[in-house]
């Protein structure tokens, strides 16, 4: 079995998913969850595009030990330096340099000849290998790139210190005998390729993410670049859990495999959408919630008889567990805190607090407390503590009748410390409550997206709002959770405006000292 190495980009090909956006915290939450799932690297973020992102990727190379942090960088020195400012705490900081090498890119894109960009690569591998013992390079849209110029532009590269070549299918173009061709071409053709790993980077526009990739690895490819529920640009990029269980489950056909601890796949894949907002859909292979339901008569009856009839993975295998402990009303302090821990979350003393009080809220209406509520729970506290004031939700009350208007009274705080109500109509009563909220609101406000979920299962079961706003023109996410519909949704909104508020607090105040 030969070990291919995993690159999860959920942070940053995966962040640029429509409607995504992530906060430092939550960032740091799923580096956290990356780490303990086993991947060889993670790709932080593109430190030079934002503010935030660089915050974001300087907090988890500050915090992650036992997996490479990797950033994203044009080949500019400006990149590489602010890339090294951000990483230069981490325990293996790794720095990926990229350049577009197709035609069309090259025309119109970079306005640069192919001698250029040839140039422009090798000197800013160069430069970045000043710094960062481990480089990466991509050829941007390889697989639309003449191969011969490939092959040439990589040697030199390799010979500028590149550590890993990655050819990537930018625009889900390729297809599996393709795309493992053009990895044996280059194989075969660079005469230095042994001094360094291949990756393999594919999207999904085609639906061959997964084929794409494994062809790449029968083809030399000893590393797989991808994110978590196959989230990315687009339609996306490889699902890292579909291609390690496929590596597993075919391991009669595959010698390959991944030093991914495959029972942490779905308390990944549930981080990801809850934080992201991106849920996958029911049927999707591994990680939807069908994927281990059984509907018709015949398989139901094979499953009982003998589950392997019609089940080629097993739940338990990737971290679907059938038995749920549950926590109660009668549950104290303790047993929440070590059951938090077991899903790898260390509160401090404040957070333990705000965790429990709402633990025991729920209790007072829900019988049996779920591992999938608990963890909304810790992850809502988890990912919002902070010390800047806020919007506060002190009472609400929303009229709905067939009949009637949907009328809103909303009671607030604001972040000054002042109590304000007021009362709004609409057409509908989430329509009223948020145009309530927003009237109250000193900031100016634009929903752009709102979801509703629920967490689990039965009539009880936890509601999960998601909302997207413009707050003064900046895009902002925010989720909340409560057993109500409206609360959820309402909590999920002013959260929205509080990330803004918290945004504009922190990290711009911190651009203005410096
Ligand atoms: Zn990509």
């Amino acid at each position: 079995m030969s070990l291919i190495k995993i690159f999860d980009t959920t942070l940053r090909d995966g962040e640029q998913s429509p409607g995504v956006n992530l906060n430092k915290q939550e960032k740091l939450e799923i580096a956290r969850q990356l780490e303990r799932f086993g991947v060889d690297r993670m790709e932080a973020g593109f430190p030079a595009s934002s503010k935030g992102d660089f915050e974001a990727v300087k907090a988890i190379a500050d915090t992650i030990k036992n997996t490479s942090v990797i950033a994203l960088a044009r080949a500019v020195k400006f990149d590489i330096d602010i890339a090294w400012d951000a990483l230069k705490g981490a325990e293996k900081p790794a720095i990926h340099v990229f350049l577009a090498t197709s035609p069309i890119h090259m025309t119109y894109k970079l306005k640069k000849t192919p001698e250029e960009v040839m140039e422009t690569a090798v000197s800013m591998v160069t430069y970045a290998k000043e710094r960062f013992s481990e480089v990466e390079w991509s050829a941007e849209d390889a697989t639309r790139s003449d191969w011969n110029f490939l092959a040439q532009i990589i040697e030199k590269v390799i010979d500028a210190g590149a550590t890993v070549i990655n050819l990537p299918d930018t625009v889900g173009y390729t297809t599996p005998k393709e795309y493992g061709e053009l990895f044996r071409f280059i194989r075969e053709t660079v005469p230095n390729i042994d001094q360094v790993a291949l990756s393999c980077h594919c999207h999904n526009d085609l639906g061959l993410a997964v084929a794409n990739s494994i062809a790449a690895v029968e083809n030399g490819a000893t590393q797989v670049e991808g994110t978590i529920n196959g989230i990315g640009e687009r339609a996306g990029n490889v699902s890292l859990e579909e291609l390690a269980v496929a590596f597993k489950i075919r391991s009669d056909f595959y010698s390959f495999e991944t030093g991914l601890k495959l029972n942490e796949i779905k308390r990944t894949s549930d981080l990801v959408s809850k934080l992201t907002g991106m849920y996958v859909q029911a049927n999707k292979a591994i990680v939807g919630r069908n994927a281990f339901a059984h509907e018709s008569g015949i398989h139901q009856d094979g499953v009982l008889k003998n589950a392997e009839t019609y089940e080629i993975i097993t739940p338990e295998m990737v971290g679907v567990s059938s038995n749920n402990l549950f926590l109660g009303k009668h549950s104290g302090r303790h047993a929440f805190k070590d059951r938090v821990k077991e899903f790898g979350i260390e509160f401090t003393e404040d957070e333990l607090k705000q965790a429990f009080d709402q633990f025991k809220k729920l209790t007072d209406h829900k019988k049996e407390v779920t591992d999938d509520d608990l963890y909304t729970i810790a992850m809502e506290v988890k990912t919002d503590s902070s010390a800047v004031s806020k919007y506060q939700l002190e009472n609400f009350q929303v009229q709905y009748g067939t009949e009637n208007v949907p009328t809103a009274t909303v009671i607030l705080k604001t972040p000054a410390g002042d109590v304000v109500e007021n009362s709004c109509s609409a057409p509908g009563s989430v329509e009223a409550l948020y145009q309530t909220i927003d009237s109250l609101v000193e900031e100016d406000v634009k929903l752009v997206d709102y979801q509703l979920n629920s967490v689990g299962g039965g009539k009880d079961a936890l509601a999960e709002s998601h909302v997207q706003l413009v707050v003064n023109g900046e895009t902002v996410n925010g989720r909340g959770s409560a057993q109500d519909v409206l609360q959820a949704s309402a909590s999920a909104f002013l959260n929205a405006v509080n990330r803004y508020i918290i945004k504009v607090k922190t990290i711009e105040k911190k651009e203005l000292v410096k």
